[in-house]
């Protein structure tokens, strides 16, 4: 009796001794799957999208690297940032579409309703910019797109109603004022309980269905922050926020032109720098433009790094470079630019140039063909 319990026991103390090797044996494989956690994941897709003519899953195919000339017009930047390896994440945004699988369904799937969208504009552009927007993309998605502008307009107020957002901030196109905007965008928000935060330009279109696929690869409740880098590089400047500027950090930012998008999890993140003003003042310590700052936020004190992607555009690349065919799979689009007139997609189909100088209602109607001021097809 007593012999078989000093056995027991001994059994026992083996056994805990290999519980233990084989959890020293664990503890460095399960290592990487605990750094991953604070990663953005792409889901499987949560619902079929209707996009338009033509579209197909691989939007996201990319053979060339750091060049904004690659042939699908997708850009990924050829760096690592901060000197760390490439990260996986990285690069998730292209290889999403490759996982998705057309039949794969989640229960929580992501409706154009969870999209807040802020479209930044000046009173001087209410008509010669807002009201193409309106007539257009903007059209399709009325009730999450808020118009954040600097002063009253009665017109636009009538059609716009509540999301027109007067932010009485200055008409000038300062830092300041256009950070000031940005800063009552990020309340508002805040404020609204949707799920993700698109920002956008007066300038930009829309490509709804291609957004709502894109935005359906994350989880809002994730740190996801997307868009396009405007530089090749990222930017230096002086750390004043949390130490006095004598040393100087490095990260990316989404060039606002073109639009990003950040998710509510990572939003909600961002509130010491960002909420009811003090979004101005970090922008006034690091003395940059509005979105630069937003990067700052994210990627230099959240350390949360910006998901490159290739689909958002803004003037400043060669918009005609964009082949015709994939077009419609991009998320945003613009036009003109400095002294460029004709940067504009290369789109044929409803309208000619003289007709639509910045393809927007072209892009609409082959996204929309129903639309009532879109030529109808004649059947022959
Ligand atoms: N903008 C603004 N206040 C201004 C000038 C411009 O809010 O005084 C907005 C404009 O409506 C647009 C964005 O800032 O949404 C960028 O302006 P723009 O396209 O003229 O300049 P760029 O893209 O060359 O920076
Ligand atoms: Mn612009």
């Amino acid at each position: 009796m007593h012999l078989s319990h000093v056995g027991t026991n001994k059994i026992c103390f083996l056994l805990s001794l290999a519980f233990c090797a084989l959890l020293v044996l664990l503890i460095p494989s399960l290592q990487p799957l605990q750094r991953q956690k604070d990663l953005p994941q792409p889901r499987p897709r949560t619902k079929p999208i209707r996009a338009g003519a033509g579209r197909r899953h691989d939007l996201y195919g990319n053979p060339g690297q750091g060049s904004e000339d690659a042939k699908d017009g997708s850009f990924i930047h050829p760096l690592p940032p901060r000197g760390r390896p490439e990260d996986p994440q990285r690069t998730l945004e292209r290889d999403t579409a490759h996982a998705r699988s057309p039949g794969s369904r989640s229960r929580d799937s992501l409706d154009l309703r969870d999209i807040f969208i802020a479209v930044k504009t000046t009173r001087k552009y209410h008509k010669s910019r807002l009201q193409l927007l309106s007539q257009t993309w903007v059209s399709k998605a009325k009730e999450q797109t808020f118009i954040f502008t600097d002063s009253e307009d009665k017109e636009l107020r009538q059609k716009a109603g509540l999301n027109m957002i007067n932010t009485n901030c200055s008409a000038a196109h300062t830092r300041q004022a256009l950070c000031c905007k940005m800063s009552v965008e990020y309340d508002k928000f805040i404020e609204s309980q949707k799920k993700w935060f698109c920002h956008m330009d007066d300038d930009n279109y829309v490509i709804l269905p291609s957004l709502l696929e894109l935005l359906s690869s994350y989880s809002h409740t994730q740190d996801v922050y997307l868009g396009r880098p405007s530089l090749d590089h990222p930017i230096e400047a002086a750390e004043r926020v949390k130490s006095d500027g004598s040393s100087s950090v490095k990260f990316w930012f989404a060039t606002g032109g073109a639009g990003f998008c950040i998710s509510r999890g990572l939003a909600l993140k961002m509130s010491p720098w960002a909420s009811l003003g003090n979004f101005i003042t970090t922008a006034e310590k690091i003395r940059l433009p509005d979105d630069c700052t937003v990067g700052y936020i994210i990627e230099a004190l959240l350390e949360v790094p910006l998901t490159h992607t290739g689909l958002f555009h803004s003037h400043l690349e060669n918009l005609q470079r964009l082949p015709t065919d994939s077009i419609l799979k991009q998320v945003t689009l613009s036009y003109g630019g400095f002294e460029n007139r004709r940067n504009v997609v290369s789109v044929g189909g409803a309208f000619s140039l003289a007709e639509d100088p910045t393809r927007f209602k072209t892009v609409h109607c082959l996204l929309y063909p129903d639309t009532d001021w879109c030529p109808r097809k004649t059947l022959h």
